[in-house]
Formats: C-alpha cells, structure tokens, sequence
C-alpha cells in the first residue's frame, strides 16, 4: 500500500519525497489507525488524507471552517486530475443537486463540508448510503475552546464519528498548545500513540526586526525587492490600513485594504483580487488570513508590533506555504508597546497579568541579539541549537548580497583577451561557448576563456556585466558600448578583492543554499507567470492551482525540452502534463529561441537521477526554417504553411544567424514592414545601440513609432545585414 502512496506522490502530484512525517501519518492511516497531525503551515497536511482517500475505495469527508478554504482546496484537486467536491450554503441549486449526482454515482473520491452542514438533516441522510472510509478534521483546533478560532459546530462532528464506527479518523492543525492537542485527541478517542507532531521551524522564512524610525520609506525599501510577488502588510489600525494603501498606490503598487470596517462583499472582492494575482498587497489588520490558503506569498510586513508571539508566529506564516524562500520584516516602537498596554489596561486583572508577560516575551524576541530562531522556537517549547543563517542577527549586512568574485574574473579576463572591443553579447557568446559565425572569424573558440562560462545562462551574464559596469570594475567606451576595464578591475584579478552583488528573489543566486533559494531564469520565470495567469483567467482559478512558483522556478532551471523531462518537474504530475504540458514546452522553446539560448535540459541537480533526452538530439526548429527559407522560399509562406504566425518564422530565423548560420539577403522584410531608408538608417542606430536581444529598449528609443511588428521585421533585416559573410 505505500508503494502505492508513493506513485501517487511522484505520478499524480509530481513530488519526488515526502515531507517530514507524512509517510508515517500516511502508513498509520491506511493501516486504519485513526491519528492526529500537528505540524506548521505549510507543512503538508492535506496530502496525509488526500492520498489516502485516493487509495480508498470509498468516500472520504473533510471537515473545515470556511468555504474559501474548501473552494481553494478542490480547485487544486481537480487541477490535480482528482474527483473533489463540496457541499455548502453558497452553491446554487443546481450545482447542488449536481454535486449529490455525483457522489451518489460514487464518482467523487473527497467531499468537503463545513461542521454546520455535515450535521444536517439531509446531509446525514444522504450520507448514510455513502461508504465512507476516512473523515478528515482539517484546522481542528477550531474543536478546542482554548484554541484561537474555538468553533462550537466543530465539536458536533464527533456525534457524526459514532455514526461510522468503520472509517479512520484523523484530524489536523497547526496549533501546537499541550491544551488544544489534548482536547482533540479527547474528542474523538485517539490513543497518544497516534499523534505525531512535527517541528514548527519555518526554515524557508527569512526574520527581519527594525526598530521604526522612518516605517513608511523602511517600508517601501523592503517591498522594493519583490516587483511583482505577493505581500500582505499587516497594522493595527483601520486607519493605519488605509493610510499605508495609499502610500503604496502611490508608489505604484497594486495594493486594497482588508479589515472589518469594509462591507462584506468589498472584503470578499479584495481577498479574490489578492489570491488571484489582480492585487498584489493586502494591507491589513489582523482579520486577514484565516480564509486563505495562498502559497506563493512571499513576503510580509509587520508594521506594528503583534501583542504576542502566537499572533508573531501566525502572521509570518503565511508566507512561504511553498516552502520558497520569502521575507518577513517587523517594525517595531516604544509608542507600539505602549498601545498594547493601554489595551491590555482595559481588561480584568488575571488577563492583564498573562497579556502583559506576552507582550513582555514578544519584545524580547524583537529585541533578541541572538539568533532569533532561538527565541522564537524557545517559546513553542521547542530548543533550536542557533546560527540559522536567516535572520538578521546570522546575517547581519550580508543578507542580500552574495559573492560573485569567480563570475566577475571570469568575465573580466573574457573582456580582456577579446582585446578589450567588444560588447556584452559577444563576451557572453565566448564565455558560454557559442559558435556563432564572428566568434569562429576572430578565432575565440581558441581562447582560454572560451566556454567556461556556461554555468550560467546568458541574462545570468548580463546581470553580472551590469553590476560589473555599476561598481566601476568596468565601463564602456562610445561609439559601440565595447567594455574596458578599469584600473580598479586588477585587484579583483588577482585576487585581493572580492566582488558582492545584491540578490533578488529570482535574480541569480550563485550560492547553493538549499531549495529554498534556487537561482531560476528570470525572464523565463515571468514569461511563465504571465501565461500562468492568462490561464487562471480563463479558468477562473487562482494562478497557483495551476502551477506553483516552486514548479515555474524548476522549469526556469531546467529548460525542460520533451514531455518525459516536464515529467521530473515538482509539482507536475500526470494530469498538468496532459493539460499545460503542450504550452508550457511552447513557451520555453519560444524564450529560448527569441534570446539564443541553447535549450538545454539541464538535469544534474542532486534530485534528479534520470537524465532526460536532450533537445541537442535533434536539429533544431530554426535549422528547418532557415534551410527552407534559404531555397527562396518567403518568410510569410513558411508561415502560411506551417499555419504559425510570420513573428514565429521571425524568431526562428533570428535564432539561426545567432545559431552561426546564413541567411540569403532578402529585401523582403524592408517591403513588409513599409519603412523608407531615412527610417531604416534611425532603427539601424537604435540596433546598435541597444542589440538585438530586446525590442523594448528600440521600440522606447525610436520614441514608440515603430510598431513591435515592424520592429521584428527590422530586426530580421539587421541581423542579416550583420550576419559574418560565409
Ligand atoms: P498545510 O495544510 O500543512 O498548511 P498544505 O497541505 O496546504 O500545508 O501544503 C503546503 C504546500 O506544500 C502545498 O502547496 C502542497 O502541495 C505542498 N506539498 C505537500 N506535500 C509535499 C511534498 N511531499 N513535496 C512537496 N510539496 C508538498
Ligand atoms: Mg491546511
């Protein structure tokens, strides 16, 4: 049977290992031992049903607290290939009687259900000529009146257990007091044997504390470095919320406000806007977060002090359920204690004692030199030894810069045996050992520095080129932008001094320190997230029910070129391969033809043990286009007959001059985009200057009057003007 659960894990999730203790919480419950789960987060509780329920031959019911959590839960599902409904107040008729269509035909493997609904009439009715197998408590602290979301309901579903005295039972929660643990494994008659609880250390989150002295520029400071991804700040007040929206509107982020003094359907708009990519900051009082499920939020912001650590602990663990890196700032003041002792104040004296030693507590951790692991996990009970390497106290000043001195002498001496002419590109097309035709003319394949860069892909290089030129280790010299170097490039040379470079999420991280921070291709990232979202909107789905930032991040790494190499990706499993796995090679291929990058899979990590059919294997595409179009034939015949679109045929004849390949001359593309030689002199001098990778930086410098499309014309035609002779 764990055979079994494995191949699930890997074939139909697409997850090559188990996360701590859901192997044996797993094992425990198909062997029919009802059990209880107590780990972080994030920590992969829904797999320790959903896998059973998979291998079950009957039903399986989950019992949770919202409706949002359910919804969520069976978008995933059913983007996973597994039969997941729901019953509840918000479906219409019609949905309803569907849905109770389909469990009556035993078509539906899972079946959601909040407390108050399980226990209705017809639901029990309906329920009792259902096999059930296993019932699933999910959030089940919300059974223990000493719990944060204490919910009266919740203790009903133990009459349902004695209802089907057959079926396994397992409850999960995140909430780890000695109290709520043992009132849920009181209710429903679980023996201490069957309770597993795993460590609550967030190894994926990165703890930041300042001390407020301008919050608003600390702010925007902090929120800079994540352009696009997903945040939630969180302030006391309703006032404080809508102060900082506007403050961030104004700087240009997408952020909405959530907090109780909004009506209802407001607050429910905003949460969708945020968990579907349309906002991409919650400015929020505490209120937020119960209803969500998001993975992929990458960074919170603590704006006022929390009154304790559980409610420390709870907001920052909303972040990173993905197990990515994300960053979490707290800001904190002496006005900020002083606020919460006011409050604390107004309340009877027995509280007033146990509140005032929390906030006592929560200021020590803030306050804490040490590691603040220490302090935190100390107050769960839990010893960490120090030294997690991702707090500011274990990387003070260092935390987001990171070594580059081996790529940057690398580069360095490229440009220098180049002879110090050259521009980015053609450095770049030696160090990652291209053989374009003008590399072969100028004989610097012979060159030492020829090919020892191919670790990293060509924007890789260009990042480092712009830090190399920002800190003044180089410049460029007019008319062409070739690079020299500058005296202060020798001590980076020999050795005697080290060069840093700040690090983004994505940007190249150069350093191997763990999963967490795996460096990715950028730009392909956020290709992939753009189409991720184009399909989400369609669906009407969050964008990480369809892939996850941990699997975008992966097939920006990897460069998977075949259905068979999509198939070692994390998180695709059988059923994203059948339905994304088309769009998602196009799109690769795409970005790696339109920027000269080599496709490559690029299988050597530690995980992966099979290594995958190459694209080298076969000729590539631009080959057959650019042999085709060589015999005479049109750009927009080859489109016509191919049925693709004439920028496709674009791009893949580009590809095969930057392949070292020959185009015919042609004058075909100056006819087809219309453009008379005063026009043509102008983009041949914006092509110049800014190269022929992105249209962007022209289309901007020719003042927006050159359309894209025209401009992929011109490009073409540029580059056959440049093309080394044969
Ligand atoms: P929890 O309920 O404990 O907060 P979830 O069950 O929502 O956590 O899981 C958090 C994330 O981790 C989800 O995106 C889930 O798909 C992913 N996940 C679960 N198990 C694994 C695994 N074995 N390997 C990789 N990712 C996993
Ligand atoms: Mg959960």
């Amino acid at each position: 049977m764990m055979d079994q659960a494995k191949t699930i894990l890997e074939k139909t999730f697409g997850y090559p290992s188990f996360k701590p203790f859901q192997k044996e919480v797993i094992k425990g419950v198909l062997n029919r031992q009802d059990t209880v789960v107590v780990l972080p987060t994030g920590g992969g509780k829904s797999l320790c049903y959903i896998i059973p329920a998979i291998l079950f031959k009957g039903l399986t019911i989950v019992v949770s607290p919202l409706i949002s959590l359910m919804e969520d839960q069976i978008g995933q599902l059913t983007q996973t290939g597994i039969p997941a409904v729901c019953l509840n107040s918000m479906l219409t008729p019609e949905a309803y009687a569907h849905n109770i269509r389909l469990l009556q035909a035993n078509k539906v493997k899972l079946l959601y259900l909040a407390p108050e609904t399980l226990m209705m009439q017809r639901t029990l009715k309906l329920l009792e000529k259902l096999p059930i197998d296993l019932l699933a408590v999910d959030e089940a602290h919300c059974v223990s009146e000493w719990g944060h979301d204490f919910r009266p309901e919740y203790r009903q579903v133990q009459k349902f257990r004695k209802k089907i005295p057959h079926a396994v039972v397992i409850a999960l929660t995140a909430t780890a007091t000695p109290q709520v643990r043992t009132d849920i494994l009181t209710l429903f008659n679980i023996p201490p044997v069957n309770f597993f609880m795993g460590s609550f250390n967030r190894d994926n989150l990165f703890l930041d504390v300042q001390i407020k002295n301008d919050p608003q520029a600390q702010l925007l400071n902090f929120i800079k470095k994540f352009p696009r991804e997903s945040g939630i700040v969180y302030c006391t007040t309703r006032k404080s919320v809508n102060m900082l929206c506007d403050v961030l509107t104004a700087s240009g982020y997408l952020a909405k406000p959530y907090h109780a003094g909004l009506e209802d359907d407001q607050r429910r708009q905003n949460q969708l806007g945020f968990i579907r990519d349309d906002i991409q900051i919650m400015v929020a009082t505490i209120a937020f977060g119960m209803g969500i499920d998001k993975p992929d939020v990458r960074f919170i912001v603590q704006y006022d002090l929390p009154k304790n650590i559980e409610t420390y602990y709870q907001q920052i663990g909303r972040a990173g359920r993905d197990g990515l890196r994300s960053d979490c700032l707290l800001l904190y003041s002496q006005a900020d204690t002083q606020t919460i002792t006011r409050f604390i104040l107004q309340k009877e004296a027995d509280i007033q004692a146990v509140e005032q030693k929390k906030l006592a507590d929560m200021l020590a951790f803030a306050r804490s030199e040490l590691c603040l692991r220490n302090p935190l996990m100390g107050y769960f009970g839990e010893s960490f030894p120090g030294n997690c390497q991702l707090c500011k106290n274990c990387r003070p000043d260092q935390q987001e810069l990171t070594d580059i001195t081996l790529f940057a002498q690398k580069f360095l001496s490229c440009v220098k045996r180049t002879g110090e002419i050259f521009g980015a590109n053609h450095i770049i097309y030696v160090l990652r050992g291209s053989r374009a035709k003008k590399i072969l003319q100028f004989a610097h394949d012979q060159l030492s520095t020829y090919g020892i860069g191919k670790e990293l892909t060509a924007p890789e290089w260009k990042f480092i080129c712009e830090q190399l030129l920002a800190q003044g280790l180089m410049a460029t010299t007019a008319p062409h932008g070739s690079l020299k170097l500058t005296p202060k490039a020798w001590a980076v040379f020999k050795g005697e001094k080290s060069v840093r470079a700040p690090k983004f999420n994505r940007t190249p991280v150069f350093t191997d320190k763990g999963p967490a921070m795996a460096s990715c291709d950028n730009e392909l990232f956020e290709r992939l997230r753009r189409k991720r979202k184009f399909l989400a909107d369609q669906m009407n789905l969050p964008p990480y029910a369809i892939l996850t930032d941990k699997t975008l991040t992966e097939l920006a790494q990897i460069f998977p070129s075949s259905e068979e190499s999509l198939e070692h990706i994390h998180g695709i499993g059988a059923y994203k391969k059948e339905t994304f796995g088309r769009t998602i090679l196009d799109e690769i291929q795409a970005y790696c033809s339109e920027n000269q990058i080599d496709q490559m899979d690029r299988f050597k990590g530690p995980k992966k043990k099979k290594r995958t059919r190459s694209a080298a294997d076969k000729p590539p595409r631009y080959q057959y286009f650019g042999d085709l179009f060589n015999t005479g034939i049109s750009a927009q015949e080859l489109a016509d007959k191919n049925q693709i679109k004439l920028t496709t045929v674009l791009t893949h004849l580009g590809a095969y001059i930057r392949g070292g390949f020959v185009l015919r001359e042609t004058r075909e593309f100056i006819q087809l985009s219309k453009t008379n030689p005063g026009t043509w002199e102008r983009v041949k001098l914006a092509f110049d200057e800014h190269g022929t990778l992105a249209l962007k930086p022209v289309f901007l410098h020719l003042d927006q009057e050159i359309s894209y499309d025209r401009l992929h014309l011109l490009r073409l035609n540029y580059l056959i003007q440049n093309q080394a002779p044969d």
